[in-house]
């Protein structure tokens, strides 16, 4: 049942790193999860799946695997049967099918010694192994969603927020909607965004042909250029060019891109009839992406862990709970250390609301929040 305050405000439980007890943050976490009784909706042997990335191999800034191996021995304490699990990639980095997949998991510490529960890829070997759910969206009528996350019973959503050079920051909508589709679905969100690059940034490294899996980008004589019939949309280059020299081609294909991760949460919610909880871990707050195969300085220092099942509410607070921070002053990719909209200056072209906008006007969750400290 949907948990909110007298006043129609969503509830978001929130454990603040800053603390006097002593305990640690991995303690507290269970303490919130016991407190706010949103795992009291899991039955008896329910399939738990424990949605999460991770990270990309290089990457160093991903959840901690204490944190997860907590939330799964709360799933058994509910006799929940938990399992961990995450979708193929459309780029062709080290995540691209499961052999890959599992390996850099295990790379980056997430087997089922250390957090107890196993790892299954939930779109399976080829990014393939999918279900479709029929919708009532704008955008889609139907969504294609890994099948392992499809038959579980019960989601938790466990999410490293960051920033995201596609939709401003990288919260649980995101999480949930484009980290549970299929490739085909993945490609179905992304296909209309095209690339463009800003010449004047552009410092011919590189970096950006090594990561398209595509071939769709060539060096020309003062900057990249693009192929646009080879490129798939995948947005890999936006994330990994340092200079910020790449960017969408158009906002609008943002808030394309924003709607369609929208319609996808909306379909995966519904299939689970409100089985679904989101815990955002705001720790090593990055500016770009676990996708990334490296992690910059965080943009602000670690502020907690937030709870809920809203995905709007938890996502609005984490934001502004991050826009509140100060900037990290080593954070090196600008100096508009003041700015408040901390994801604004860092993708200046995106509008990160409006994926909080849309989802509220598509009914699966609301804005307004009550932050209930832990
Ligand atoms: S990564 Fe950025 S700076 Fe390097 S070649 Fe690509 S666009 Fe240019
Ligand atoms: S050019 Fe960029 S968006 Fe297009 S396929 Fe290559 S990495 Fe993906």
């Amino acid at each position: 049942m949907k948990k909110e305050s007298a006043d129609s405000k969503s509830i978001v439980y929130y454990i603040d790193i800053k603390q006097d007890s002593n305990k640690s943050l991995i303690e507290r976490l269970a303490i919130m999860i016991e407190r706010s009784r949103l795992l009291t909706t899991i039955e008896s042997k329910d399939r738990v799946a424990i949605k999460m990335h991770f990270g990309e191999r290089g990457g160093h800034a991903y959840i901690r695997t204490p944190f997860i191996g907590k939330i799964v021995q709360k799933v058994k304490e509910y006799s929940g049967i938990p399992f961990l699990t995450d979708t193929n990639t459309l780029y062709s980095h080290k995540r691209h099918n499961a052999i890959d997949h599992l390996e850099t998991a295990a790379i980056n510490g997430f087997t089922s010694e250390t957090v107890g529960a196993p790892i299954i890829i939930a779109d399976g070997l080829t990014g393939r192994d999918q279900e479709v759910i029929e919708i009532k969206g704008n955008h889609f009528k139907e969504i294609f969603i890994g099948s392992a996350i499809f038959y579980a019973d019960f989601i938790i959503v466990a999410t490293h927020f960051t920033g995201h050079p596609l939709g401003g920051f990288g919260g649980a909508i995101k999480n949930l909607a484009m980290g549970s589709a299929s490739i085909k679905g993945k490609f179905l969100q992304h296909s209309e965004l095209i690339p463009r690059v800003e010449e004047a940034l552009c410092k011919l490294c590189g970096v950006c042909i090594e990561n398209c899996g595509f071939d769709a980008i060539k060096k020309g004589k003062n900057s990249i250029y693009f192929i646009e019939e080879n490129c798939k949309g995948c947005g890999e280059c936006i994330s990994t060019c340092k200079y910020g020299a790449i960017s969408p081609k158009y906002p609008r294909e943002s808030k394309k891109l924003q709607e369609k991760m929208v319609e996808y949460l909306m379909g995966i919610r519904n299939q689970k009839n409100g089985k679904i909880i989101y815990i955002n871990f705001l720790i090593d707050i990055t500016p770009g992406c676990d996708c990334c195969s490296f992690s910059n300085s965080p943009i602000v220092s670690d502020l907690g862990i937030l709870l809920s099942d809203d995905p709007i509410a938890i996502d609005k607070a984490s934001v502004d709970l991050i826009n509140s921070a100060p900037f990290n002053p080593l954070w090196s990719l600008t100096n508009k250390f003041s700015s408040e909209d901390k994801f604004k200056v860092i993708y200046k072209d995106i509008d990160w609301n409006w994926q909080l906008d849309y989802g509220q006007q598509m009914g699966i969750g609301n804005k307004e929040y009550e932050i209930v400290r832990i």
